[in-house]
């Protein structure tokens, strides 16, 4: 069996939902999971719209509206006969968000977003496993919520592996067995309270990589709106280069420090039970993509990650005492406390640098608690520059017309936080 990505580009709209269809006929002869993210922008428009049920802002109705329009552009471009059931399904999942909104915010912030923010995937999952059933492709609806088990961290739900693969063998395991196709989620879980959590922005593949882990998968295949793994952004950057093969330890460390092409924390179960993965394009879907797998040889092809809307802050202790073990411990501590994770970091005596996503609602708490000890001082909007396998003459291109503000090499990698040069 195999597992299937599609992400929210390859979903967004019924020519693309017309084209998994095309893609699963022609690539699908075995068992397949189907994990399936919100379609287009949907997450991003469900965040802002969790922003306005907390602050009460006005445009609540607004964004409620755009949602429901843009699902139901798709389902009227789809599914011809006004009467298919599929109609109520998805007007059900609105009165459900309707009645989250009518309540009183009552618990955390991250609580109420992952209630609302789950419903991008619960709506994208209806309408695609709806219209390959029509299509003729036969398949069930899986409500990943019941299967992918966590804690109740909010907005990053951490997996509990024992109770998942128990619930993927006993549930999941015996749908295959009588119908070929499943579609269901990524990104989302469910907690022992049977609140729904998120593993993550981006976390889809991290779903299907746990799919595969857990079934023991012979493949897991990413397509996207790219050819594969490219050796640069190309929203940053002109000329990319596809990479062919990567072992999942250049994957790791390519993810890790930004490439968005697959989420970081997919390698890991991938590598742990050493299950090919595939990042192929969607456009063109006969084309290889790319092959991340167990290996030796290291890819040393430039590799530029690109991070903007970053946060530069420093650290410095109030009482002039040096940052040595005891101050990081504290400092360490508050950023775990936050769930806010470290890009770069980089010390002096009486200054820690952290380069971090200037992520407001994580940040501001993080900066109150840490100003308790702590003078903070902080640069933002800068941007992280991490090239892999570097030489000077990419260095000296890139940091063109840009202030260096911090700069760290290793072998392999070198990494600058930057900002605009203003003069
Ligand atoms: N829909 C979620 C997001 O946009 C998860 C994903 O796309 O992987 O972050
Ligand atoms: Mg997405």
């Amino acid at each position: 069996m195999q597992v299937f990505k599609f992400g929210g580009a390859s979903v967004k709209d019924a020519e693309a939902v017309k084209n998994v269809s095309s893609i699963l006929k022609h690539h699908a002869s075995e068992a397949t999971v189907v994990v399936v993210s919100a379609m287009g922008k949907t997450t991003n428009k469900l965040e802002e719209l969790t922003k306005a049920y907390i602050n009460k802002q006005e445009n609540i109705e607004l964004l409620l509206n755009e949602l429901k329009d843009y699902h139901g552009s798709i389902l009227n471009d789809l599914f011809p006969n006004k009467q298919d059931a599929i109609y109520n399904d998805i007007e059900n999942v609105f009165v459900e968000l309707l009645w989250i909104l009518e309540e009183e915010p009552s618990f955390s912030y991250n609580h109420h977003y992952d209630q609302i923010v789950s419903l991008g995937e619960i709506l994208s999952t209806k309408i695609i496993s709806a219209y390959l059933n029509n299509d003729g492709l036969k398949n069930k609806w899986l409500d990943i919520r019941g299967i992918i088990q966590t804690d109740n961290s909010y907005r990053e739900g951490n997996v509990d592996y024992v109770l998942s693969e128990t619930l993927v063998k006993t549930q999941l395991l015996p749908l295959l067995q009588n119908r070929e196709v499943i579609v269901t989620q990524g990104f989302i879980g469910g907690t022992s309270e049977n609140y729904t959590t998120t593993l993550g922005r981006e976390g889809s593949d991290y779903t299907a990589a746990l799919l595969a882990y857990f079934t023991d998968a012979r493949q897991v295949v990413i397509w996207k709106d790219v050819p594969g793994v490219l050796n640069a952004d190309p929203k940053y950057f002109k000329n990319t280069k596809k990479i062919d093969e990567l072992t999942y330890h250049d994957a790791i460390e390519l993810t890790y420090f930004g490439a968005s092409v697959i989420h970081p924390k997919t390698i890991k179960p991938l590598q742990n039970k050493n299950i090919p993965l595939y990042v192929r394009s969607f456009l063109k879907p006969e084309e290889p993509g790319t092959l991340v797998k167990d290996g030796e040889k290291g890819n040393t092809a430039t590799s530029y990650i690109f991070k903007e809307d970053q946060i530069l802050l420093s650290i410095q202790p109030k009482d002039f005492s040096f940052i040595a073990e005891e101050n990081l411990s504290g400092i360490f501590n508050l950023f775990s406390k936050y769930n806010v994770h470290i890009h770069m970091m980089q010390n002096s005596a009486i200054s820690f640098s952290v380069c971090t996503d200037n992520d407001i609602q994580k940040i501001e708490p993080l900066i109150n608690d840490l100003q308790q000890h702590f003078k903070v001082l902080y640069n933002a909007p800068v941007q992280l520059m991490t090239i892999r396998n570097y030489d000077q003459e990419t260095i000296s291109k890139l940091s063109q017309h840009k202030v260096i503000l911090i700069e760290q090499r290793s072998r392999n990698t070198l990494q600058m936080v930057m900002k605009e040069d203003s003069f």
